[in-house]
């Protein structure tokens, strides 16, 4: 995102004479993530830093885009704003949990998927009565504002489970925990995160396949094909096996740490 701090006579001076400015020293790349799913996006409150795979995925991007750690900055992005946010170009890129469906594609260009998870269903540690998706019906799951979870369940599966609109994932777990919902529906990568240290536990009937997308303006294809070249690089080199090692590797997920097929800059 350029931020360009000209007198305005300077930069019509440039504009007249056809300067390219980019990539000038004040340039920053401004990325969306999450800040409340551990392991992918969580904002650390006393440090105000940025961490999990997808703020490291992120910083590696931004890397190999020529934007140093000191040239990107990073702005929390609820699934509720993803679109609105790349819209008015209040971002650059997002990398947060971020699913490619046929629908968001209308709307935004996704580079990638850089990697593939799977939807699963987190419950109360004492909880029996949910085995899997089917048995959602009749219960009360968390509908976060913008996320595609609850819609797998109840608009794709036609299951009758009851979504009750909450902003958050964070906000999700308090509702378990308060015993004001039944079960969080969502990414593996996202319930493992939520279900460390907590007496909660995952089904583990996975259901669907999650292609995380890097969310960019729709139609910044130059960019976006930049991003799938250092995506390449990523796993190429090794930095992907690291990075899924370093956030999930005691999770007891079965992470894959294959490139997954891109689906084409559009
Ligand atoms: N991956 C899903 C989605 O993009 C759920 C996670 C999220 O809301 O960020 O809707």
């Amino acid at each position: 995102m350029r931020r360009l701090v000209l007198a305005p006579a300077a930069a019509v001076a440039l504009a007249v004479a056809g300067c390219s400015l980019g990539p000038a020293n004040d340039d920053e790349l401004v990325i969306g993530v999450k800040a409340d799913q551990p392991g992918l996006g969580l904002l650390d409150a006393r440090t105000k830093k940025y961490d999990g795979f997808d703020v490291a995925m992120a910083r590696e991007i931004a890397k190999r885009l020529g934007y140093g750690p000191g040239r990107v900055v990073f702005r929390t992005t609820p699934s509720s704003v993803r679109e609105a946010e790349l819209k008015a170009r209040n971002v650059d890129l997002i990398v947060a949990s971020y699913s490619i469906t046929p629908k968001r594609k209308t709307q935004v260009t996704f580079a990638g998927p850089y990697y593939v998870a799977h939807q699963d269903t987190l419950v109360r540690a004492d909880d029996r009565s949910i085995g899997d998706v089917r048995d959602l019906a009749g219960k009360r799951i968390c509908a976060v504002t913008g996320s595609n979870s609850w819609r797998r369940v109840t608009e794709e599966r036609g299951i009758a489970a009851r979504g009750v609109e909450t902003p958050t994932y964070g906000k999700c777990m308090d509702r378990l925990d308060a015993g004001e919902i039944d079960a969080v529906s969502t990414d593996d990568l996202i319930l493992a995160g939520l279900a460390a240290g907590r007496r909660a536990r995952i089904v583990n009937a996975p259901f669907t396949d999650e292609k995380y997308g890097i969310g960019l303006p729709k139609g910044d294809l130059a960019r976006c094909e930049a991003v799938n070249r250092a995506l390449t690089e990523i796993y190429q080199d090794g930095t992907a096996t690291r990075l899924l090692h370093r956030w999930f590797r005691d999770s007891g997920l079965n992470v894959t740490t294959h490139v997954p097929q891109f689906e084409g800059c559009s």
